[in-house]
């Protein structure tokens, strides 16, 4: 018997090995195994078994399994082959992508003890108090509780407990403690909870589909706080109900501890968060307990979306329009939302995409009849949506006679007036570091990064000048100019610290607490600040886009939107989409509770559509906007897109490769157009150029986006005519996210 083992390497190709006699019969596609692969031993995934190969050369043999089983199951193993083929990637790529890399340590997780009362009666002496106080306490628990919570009753409660097992009044078991990245568990919530007629309705319709058992996609929009989350527990409730399992996809998870927190709550030892600060080995000891089945809900950043449950039941992907679902900076860069969506077809499950801002991509999903469409048009528990202000910066500096202030005389006023009524503020300013540039008064000429096309951030904190793509830092800000050697250099633009400067003398004694990169890098833990401002601690919140969403906080009686214009002008098709959602979305943290809130958008642009339909919060007439210009000129969701990037280190050679690619191309066929060959808009980065051409086609003549891909395959699958040298890199970006 032979196996066509595939190992991480940037190859397509797949390599043939023996199957020795000692392993016949154990190894299974899906199995990890060590083999010779050239002059050393590497580790591969077993594709494929077969009785002959036709490989007429010398064949080695398979060294060794890794796994005693499949570390994966044969719906997982089609997905990462669609994933493969999809985003033009080598199978032991895109298997590596979603296998956790270290999965034989032998990681054992520390355990908390729990205790629970087994009912018996219970007959003390009376001096033994502390005893009696457990056992009464524990009595009145529903389920198992933590030794270490029993220390009011005793300085010593595993002590006692040992004494109460003895006397078989109580039972204990080990609870494995997987590393938690919050602490911020809410406590259980055993209030019923009202649901509006919509939110009822929502629940029905997907339990409804649930119970059919067939692939539906679902496109759930209901506006910033309309009880989503209360949804999603409801759908999972009925989707183990029907002994299946449960993936929760949320963009962030370090920014959405509720989210998390409420479902462990609800659903507590059957939960697993899955999210980039695990340790590999817990990871691994994560995956194999999720392949036994222990957990039948995982909840999880963009990779959990390959996490091995069986029976996938339902999948919810939160905020789905977030571009943090899509894998940028490697291979394969596949998008979250997209693979979800497959792995709904293969399981035959529900797909809930959610959002109060859907994609455009979504959204016209909708219109078209693709996903299935729930409106929650009102928010929860009786709360009113805010009403916005627009403040146009021009006038307002004009009547002032202040020019470059951060602060309108109304924003300030109504942040005054909540710090008064111990109404609690958010103010979001999608720009970290002190100032974004460092400009010669005299030339012009601008602070760059030596590896990138970028210009290098001031940071006050810490004294530094920071690139914020590839970190580049100097320590030694320049005191001149180093194109006319003018000592005139001037900080220019502002950054959240800057903010936060400002911020501090006008409101001396305000609680003011900032979240951006910076602070979250820097130990101030984003949990703790979030709970600080929960417990009331923190008069005003200040940070980037990282507080724009998920925050469910009833005393935010004010969002103040510094700059509404920040990234309005960014030459990329998704530009205005992104920043009406943010805006949209940060209004959304206002007004949640009984108190109604307000919002208040600075702006240079008061007269642009983004800004006018953001503080009017109508999305359906932007969305309508931006379909048209989309439609117009061809671009996504009108269209299918595959960008091919060529970059490498020598300018010259960036540009020949590039010429090269682009006459392979030919002649597209009728309905694919191509935009370029030209120079990236970020030209370099990474010390590396950048050249790209996007190959567009046509939704209304290629509707499943097969001609395109039909069309890429032959140039890139073929080797022959595909032969680039070997100092440039090919990158395959397959629905990208944006052009930049
Ligand atoms: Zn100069
Ligand atoms: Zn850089």
């Amino acid at each position: 018997m032979f196996a066509d083992v595939s190992f991480p390497i940037s190859s397509y190709q797949i390599f043939s090995y023996k199957i020795p006699k000692s392993l016949s019969g154990k190894v299974a596609v899906g199995m990890r195994v060590k083999a010779m692969f050239g002059r050393r031993k590497a580790q591969g995934i077993v594709v494929k078994i077969k009785k002959i190969s036709e490989f007429k050369g010398h064949i080695r043999p398979i060294e060794s399994l890794v796994d005693d089983q499949p570390v994966l199951d044969p719906t997982l193993w089609k997905l990462i082959n669609w994933l493969a083929e999809y985003y033009y990637t080598p199978l032991g790529i895109a298997a590596k992508t979603a296998l956790p890399s270290n999965l034989s340590t032998r990681y054992k997780p520390k355990v908390q003890m729990m205790v629970k009362a087994t009912g018996r009666k219970s007959e003390l002496p009376k001096q033994a108090k502390a005893q009696s106080a457990i056992v009464h306490h524990l009595q009145n628990q529903e389920s198992f509780v933590s030794v270490n919570s029993l220390n009011e009753f005793s300085s010593n409660p595993a002590n006692v407990c040992r004494k109460l097992i003895e006397k078989n009044l109580i039972e204990m078991k080990e609870k494995p403690i997987i590393p938690d990245l919050t602490e911020f568990s809410f406590k259980p919530i055993h209030k019923k909870i009202r649901f509006t007629d919509f939110q009822n309705q929502a629940i029905n319709k997907i339990c409804e589909r649930l119970d059919k058992n067939q692939f539906n996609p679902f496109l759930l929009h209901g506006v910033t706080g309309s009880g989503k989350t209360e949804i999603y527990i409801e759908a999972v409730r009925h989707t183990l109900d029907q002994n299946k399992t449960v993936i929760i996809l949320l963009p962030e998870i370090s920014l959405t501890p509720q989210i998390a927190g409420r479902f462990q709550a609800v659903f507590g030892d059957a939960v697993a968060l899955w999210h980039s600060k695990l340790s590999q080995s817990a990871r691994a000891w994560v995956w194999k307990r999720i392949c036994a089945g222990y957990y039948k809900v995982v909840i999880g950043a963009r990779s959990a979306i390959f996490t091995p449950l069986k029976d996938l039941g339902l999948i919810v992907v939160d905020e789905e329009q977030e571009s943090s679902y899509k894998q940028d900076s490697r291979d394969p860069r596949y998008h979250a939302r997209d693979v979800s969506l497959m792995r709904g077809k293969i399981h035959n499950a529900v797909v809930v995409l959610a959002s109060a801002t859907p994609s455009l991509e979504s959204y016209y999903n909708h219109i078209k009849g693709k996903f299935e469409y729930i409106h929650l048009p009102e928010r929860f528990g009786g709360a009113k949506y805010p009403s916005v202000h627009i403040v146009d910066l021009i006038k307002e500096s004009e009547k002032t006679k202040i020019y470059g202030s951060l602060f309108s005389k109304i924003l300030l006023g109504k942040i005054a007036e909540r710090i008064e009524k111990k109404e609690q503020v958010i103010l979001l300013h999608n720009r970290r570091g002190f100032a974004p540039v460092l400009r010669c008064m005299d030339c012009g000429e601008v602070e760059m990064c030596p590896n990138c096309n970028v210009a290098l951030a001031y940071h006050r904190i810490g004294e530094y000048i920071q690139c914020h793509f590839c970190n580049h830092i100097e320590k030694q800000i320049p005191s001149k100019c180093k194109e006319c050697r003018s000592f005139d250099i001037q900080l220019a633009g502002a950054g959240t610290q800057k903010v936060e400067d400002q911020l501090t003398q006008q409101f001396p004694n305000a609680q003011i607490e900032r979240l951006d990169q910076d602070t979250a890098k820097s130990g101030v833990n984003i949990t703790n600040v979030l709970q600080k401002f929960s417990d009331r601690k923190i008069d005003i919140l200040l940070g980037t886009q990282m507080i724009a969403k998920g925050l469910d906080f009833a005393n935010v009686t004010l969002v103040g939107i510094i700059n509404g214009d920040t990234g309005l002008y960014i030459p990329d098709f998704r530009a205005g989409e992104r920043v009406f959602q943010l805006i949209y979305q940060s209004a959304g943290r206002s007004g949640r509770g009984h108190i109604p809130g307000e919002v208040v958008i600075q702006t240079y642009n008061p007269g642009n559509p983004v800004i006018q339909c953001a503080a009017q919060l109508e999305l359906k007439k932007y969305y309508d906007i931006c379909l048209n210009e989309r439609k117009a000129l061809d671009y996504p969701p009108f269209s299918w897109m595959i960008r091919l990037e060529i970059s490498g280190k020598n300018k010259n050679a960036v540009e020949r490769a590039t010429k090269i690619l682009r006459e392979k191309l030919g002649n597209p066929p009728k309905g694919i157009g191509f935009l370029g060959p030209a120079f990236c808009y970020r030209e370099k980065l990474y010390n590396h150029y950048r050249m790209q051409i996007v190959i567009k086609s046509q939704k209304k003549i290629d509707p499943n986006g097969y001609k395109l891909h039909q069309f890429c395959k032959n140039i890139i699958y073929n080797g022959d005519a595909l032969k680039l040298p070997g100092n440039i890199r090919l990158i395959v970006d397959v629905n990208p996210v944006s052009l930049l």
